[in-house]
Parts: structure tokens; sequence; C-alpha cells
């Protein structure tokens, strides 16, 4: 089970797919619909396979009974590791919007990083912690219920909770990025070295060697004939390698975003468009000319508006020399304008719509950013950051 794979993705932060389930301490629990799938192989493993195999005399519907019983509080169980890292997270000042259960387990989508090492790690170690305490629980009670002479199914199930408990636990202290062992030496590194990239690159690095170690393991289970044994370990290695490459990538973007501002990467010189021009002119004389896709249109000094390629797609050529720019464009509103001191996370969240923001500063326009603009920036930066990591290993 992916069980902590706590994902920090920007783009969905406010888009939870499955269906919403009911909210604790303010969080979101949601199923993915590709639980279902496994919460009935589980329940059908254990009530036709397992239950009937370990105890021949019972009826049919009492396996289905104690399949459905220990499969709900398997779930719940995996909740409840989810959850304990939440909880530790909200104590430390970090929003958590939601929790979905997935096929591989849960997934808690944090809304941002965690601040310091020392935060990242009591919320790593929150939900293993919590899925050995339940192990604990669990076998106690299974010791209790043997003590008190129950039906063995129901010992069976006890023990059944307390092992995918303490698997569960165990599985997920695996140093590789993202599970939580991952995040536990990524936090130990980057007390260490001070570098919160640096420490995710050496996590998520280890995390897909493991990946592929599991996808490698699984071929070779299902060579030897074990097929869904197999299958399940092959689709949890490609998971958990999608998880550490795609984290690593958004961790490094976020990381570079953080630090800039609009004004360090802003276009002061500006190309800018009358209102009163005609289209024919303004393909001819702008778009074709320059190579841009839009440009800001001014009154003077004033912007009043932004026009972009799409504005003009599709309009007959022999209307175009009789229509103005002011006639297409888009007016220019709030949406549009940034200040220099805006964080580029900020600009970059609110460029996905509109491809370019007007800069202004007192009132006054003084450049202009765009998406092209800042994609070109963070290459350099990679570039720059690349550079000076073959320094060091050479060093
Ligand atoms: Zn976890």
């Amino acid at each position: 089970m992916g069980g902590g794979a706590p994902s920090r993705s920007e783009g969905n932060k406010n888009r939870i797919g499955g269906i919403k389930l009911f909210r604790i301490a303010g969080i979101q629990i949601a199923i993915d619909f590709s639980w279902f799938i496994i919460f009935f192989l589980i329940m059908w493993s254990l009530s036709a396979g397992y239950f009937p195999h370990a105890f021949p005399r019972e009826k049919t519907s009492v396996y289905w009974i104690a399949g459905l019983s220990a499969t709900i509080l398997f779930f719940a169980s995996v909740l409840a590791h989810e959850v304990s890292h939440s909880l530790v997270a909200i104590r430390h000042g970090l929003s958590v919007p939601s929790i979905t259960l997935f096929v591989f387990g849960g997934v808690s989508q944090l809304g941002e990083e965690a601040k310091d090492p020392g935060s990242e790690l009591r919320i790593a170690v929150a939900g293993p912690a919590c899925s050995f305490v339940l192990a604990g629980f669990f076998y106690a009670l299974s010791l209790l219920a043997g003590r008190l002479a129950l039906n063995p199914i129901v010992i069976a199930v006890l023990a059944y909770l307390a092992l995918v408990n303490a698997a569960l636990g165990v599985f997920n202290l695996i140093p590789g990025f993202p599970l939580d062992g991952g995040r536990v030496l990524r936090a130990i590194y980057w007390a260490k070295k001070g570098s919160l990239s640096k420490a995710t690159k050496l996590a998520a690095d280890i995390g897909k060697i493991f990946a592929v170690f599991l996808i490698v393991w699984g071929g070779l289970q299902v060579l030897a004939g074990a097929l869904i044994g197999g299958l399940w370990l092959v689709f949890i290695g490609i998971f958990l390698r999608s998880v550490a490459q795609s984290g690593y990538r958004e961790m490094v973007l976020r990381h570079m975003l953080e630090a800039a501002r609009v004004g360090d990467i802003m276009v002061r010189d500006v190309v800018k468009v009358q209102p009163g021009e005609p289209l024919d002119r303004l393909i001819k004389d702008y778009f074709l000319h320059y190579g841009y896709k839009g440009f800001p249109v001014f009154e003077d000094a004033t912007p009043v508006g932004v026009v972009s390629i799409s504005d003009v797609l599709g309009i007959p050529a022999d209307v175009l020399p009789a229509k103005s720019v002011r006639e297409v464009m888009t007016p220019i509103s709030g949406k549009f304008l940034v200040s220099p001191d805006t964080p580029l996370t900020e600009a970059f969240g609110r460029m996905r719509q509109d491809g370019r923001l007007l800069v202004m500063e007192d009132g006054r326009f003084v450049g202009l950013i765009t998406k092209t603009g800042l994609l070109r920036f963070l290459e350099l930066k990679r570039a720059l950051e690349e550079q000076e990591e073959t320094r060091e290993r050479q060093e």
C-alpha cells in the first residue's frame, strides 16, 4: 500500500476525485473509484478463499460477514494512518484540504511543504506510528477473544488486522520517497545539509530504485506462476515510481519559483498596440512581425486591454480591415494585473488561465510577464543549478 504518500500537487489542490464521504477535523475524506475494485478483491479473497479454507465447517454467510468486517476495518486502519499524518501536519501549521483513498491505500493532499525538517519528520512518522499502535491493539483484542473462547473466525479477523497494520507500518518505513520512510530520510538529510531539494532528490532516487525492484520482483513472481500477487507488486511499483518522479519535479519547480518575484523576470521593453489599429495591420505588423502570441493594448500610457492571436482567429480575411483591436480585445481587469513584488508562484498559478500579466506599480505600467518568459526563466535556473551540482560532485 502506498499508504503514506501525502502528495503536494498544486493543480489538484481544489479538485477532489471520487466520492466525498465525510469530514474529520475539517479534512474532506473521499474515496477514488479504483478503491471499489480493491475493496471487493480483498473481501472476496478473504470470504471465498482464506476463511472457507481455514475454517471449513462454517456457513457461507459467516465467511462473508467476517470478510466484510475485516475489509471495512482494514480500510478504517488505512484511513487512521492518513488522518494521523494530517493531524500532525495541521498542528505544524500546514493546510490539509483532503484525503483520498485509492487502490493502493490513501493519499493525503497537503496544501504545502513542511516548513522545517523537524515538522517534516514528525508528520512522516505519525502514520507508521499509528499503524503499529493499531497492530498492537488488534493483537491484544485477538488474545482477549481467544481467552473468551469466541468463534475462531473472530480471532482470525482480529489477527489479520494486527498483521496488515504491522505490514502497513513496515512497508511505509521503507526509506524511499514517496513512502513515509523516504520522508524521514529526507527530513534527516535536509536537517544535515540544509537543502530541501537535494534531500528530496536523494529520497526520490532511492524511492525509484525500490519501485524498480518491486516491478522486477513482481515480474519474476508472474513468471513463476503467482499471477495476481506478482501483478499487484508491479502495479504498486509503477505507482510509486511515478509519484517519486513527479513529486521531485514539482518540488524543484516550486523551489525555483518561491525565491523569485515578478519584478525579477518581467520584460520592461514592451511592444504596445493602439486600440484603433485595424485587425489586418495587427496581424501583419505585430503578430507576424514580432512573433508574440499576444500584446497589451494601450490608450496613451494607460493599458486598456489585452489582445491575443486567438481573438482574431476565425474572423474572415475580408472583414479584418474593417474591424479594430478594440472590438476583439479582452478589456483590462484585476485578473490581468500584478505588482513587481508578487511571488512567481502566485503569478504562475494565475497565468494558467491567461498567457500574460501586466505589471503595475503605483498605478503605472512598468512591465509584462508571459508564460513563455517564465518557462525560459525556469529553464535557465535549472541549467545553472545542474551546473552547480556537477561542480559539487567533481570537488
Ligand atoms: Zn503514511
